[in-house]
């Protein structure tokens, strides 16, 4: 598991999804939660950085640096939903404008089937407060894949972290997307009906054998 949070860490600079030390990863191993260290270059995320914490009672066991100062966002989405195995958060360019305009990245294309209707924006708190992590969670509901944080980024969750990386990527191609739609027209916003026979399709999507 820390193998794949620092694989990750190392692609979140190169994949546009961070900048700076902005963003962190987590991954769920039993009862421990995996998460980056606070303030530290992606390129830099190594085992002997990444911070083990207990799930249930949020004590650092594996004290090998300062946790991410998201560390109460993280715990409280494991805590509420059993599927999630991993998070990414990211301040990635085009998602966070939607996030600096306190709206929702609507489905201008049927790729959002994967993470749901749209991708909502949870009210502004401070980063790294509590009132945050509520505001996340209430946001987020039981099902969906990934929101926008008001004026800050986004949170993209998954069963594994090749999932929940994944979830981070297309939210920020669909901002881009939509972005540039709307600089040159009015693009059309598909359906809730339309959004969920995509989701109908998908099921039989690639190699999928129907077993
Ligand atoms: P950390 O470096 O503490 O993970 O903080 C980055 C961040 O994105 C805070 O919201
Ligand atoms: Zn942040």
């Amino acid at each position: 598991m820390i193998d794949e949070l620092v694989k990750y860490s190392r692609r979140m600079t190169l994949d546009h999804l961070a900048f700076g030390t902005t963003g962190n990863l987590s991954v769920r191993e039993g009862d421990i939660l995996w998460i980056t260290p606070s303030g530290v270059l992606f390129d830099e995320v190594a085992s002997h950085n990444v911070v083990g914490v207990d799930l249930d009672s949020g004590t650092i066991v594996y004290p090998h640096a300062r946790p991410s100062s998201e560390l109460p966002l993280h715990l409280a989405l494991y805590r509420n939903r059993r599927d999630i195995g991993a998070i990414v958060h990211a301040h990635s360019e085009y998602a966070t404008i939607f996030a600096a305009l306190g709206e929702s990245i609507v489905p201008v294309h049927y790729q959002m089937a994967l993470s749901g209707y749209e991708v909502r924006c949870a009210p502004y708190a401070t980063y790294g407060t509590e009132q945050l992590a509520q505001n996340v969670l209430q946001t987020m509901g039981t099902s969906e894949r990934a929101i926008l944080l008001a004026n800050h980024g986004l949170v993209a969750v998954g069963p594994d972290l090749a999932t929940a990386y994944q979830s981070a990527l297309d939210v920020e191609w669909m901002a881009r997307l939509l972005y540039r739609a709307r600089s040159i027209g009015r693009p059309r916003v598909l359906t809730p009906d339309e959004i969920a026979a995509v989701r109908e399709q998908f099921r039989q999507y690639g190699q999928h054998t129907g077993g």
